[in-house]
């Protein structure tokens, strides 16, 4: 089923994000992860692409068995990282004859200890120019990504609105948020989409927080901010795993409320492949919004 169809007034999504795992002992833990993941029926799942090096082979495998085997609505993320048009195409076609319905286009970050995205001439540089290859040619449910803290090598959040609605014009069909941990960065993100003549479905991507170190180096490459308190109050406890766990699940737990709450259409969740977290916040979320 195509995402953009479950977008009905009233009705939000919840989704979660995997990575495919990197070997046989993670794809174990992965398994039972997933398979508690399951019985909440979320709305729809999404794979990552490349991210920490994982390949095309990996994210394709695991959507193909999400979408065909389990029977989820499944996004397979995609970027436009060492792809020429050709390429490109072929994997399309590839996830087309799966039966997958929905991508996430991206462009993909820089490689590791550069700044800079290396030009691709026989490809794309930027999402807008892959989705709109891909509108073209294809009949996906494109989704696309959206920074309410600005994208990190965005001059300023004006050019980075002006990117976003580039790639809404080129075909993006709804967005999916950046991590973010201060609500009103959403909330204002939106007013300056809806400025910018953006309509579509800006769903909100939350991460429980389980990890000190681990988050400290998200926000590092993402760019997002994590509100002094809440730094304070991880640093004092770092060591303490379950702690940290804790408060991390409390974060995301209120946030997540308080997003719905206000009206929020859906809440995404980067389950880090772990299932715990996941399970515990959606559990918190009150029947009337799901
Ligand atoms: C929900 C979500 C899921 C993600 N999943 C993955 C994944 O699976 N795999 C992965 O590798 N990464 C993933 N990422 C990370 C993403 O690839 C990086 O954030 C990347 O640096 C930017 O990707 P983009 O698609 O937003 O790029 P773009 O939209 O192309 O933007 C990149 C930068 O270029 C600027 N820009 C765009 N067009 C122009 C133009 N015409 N002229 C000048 N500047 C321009 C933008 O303002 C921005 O600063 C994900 C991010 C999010 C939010």
């Amino acid at each position: 089923m195509k995402i953009n169809k479950l977008f009905l007034p009233n009705k939000k999504t919840f989704s979660f994000e995997f990575f495919p795992p990197k070997d046989y002992m993670t794809a174990v833990r992965f398994g039972i992860n997933v398979g508690q993941l399951m019985s909440l029926k979320p709305s729809f799942v999404s794979i990552t692409y490349g991210a920490g090096g994982s390949s095309r082979d990996n994210t394709f495998d695991l959507v193909d068995f999400f979408q065909n085997e389990l029977g989820l609505t499944c996004m397979a993320h995609y970027t436009v990282v060492g792809a020429t048009r050709e390429k490109i195409a072929y994997d399309m076609r590839t996830l087309q004859d799966m039966g997958v319905e929905n991508v996430m286009l991206l462009r993909g970050d820089p490689p590791k200890g550069s700044k800079v995205f290396p030009e691709n001439p026989d490809g794309f540089n930027y999402a807008s120019d892959l989705i709109s290859f891909v509108k073209k040619n294809f009949d996906f449910c494109i989704g696309a990504a959206a920074y309410p803290e600005k994208h990190i090598e965005a001059a300023s959040m004006d050019d980075d609105l002006d990117n976003l609605k580039r790639k809404v014009d080129a075909g993006a069909d709804f967005l999916v948020t950046q991590m973010f941990f201060d609500n009103d960065y959403y909330w204002e993100f939106l007013d300056n989409a809806v400025q910018k003549g953006i309509g579509e479905r800006i769903i909100p991507g939350i991460i429980p927080i389980t990890s000190y170190t681990q988050i400290k180096r998200f926000a590092e490459i993402s760019g997002a901010k994590i509100p002094e308190q809440i730094e304070k109050q991880l640093a004092e406890v770092q060591a303490d795993k379950q702690k940290v766990y804790e408060i991390g699940l409390n974060i995301a737990k209120k946030q997540s409320l308080d997003l719905l709450k206000d009206g929020a259409p859906g809440i995404h969740v980067f389950t880090l492949n772990k299932s715990r977290a996941a399970v515990e916040l959606y559990d918190h979320i009150p029947k009337i919004y799901k």
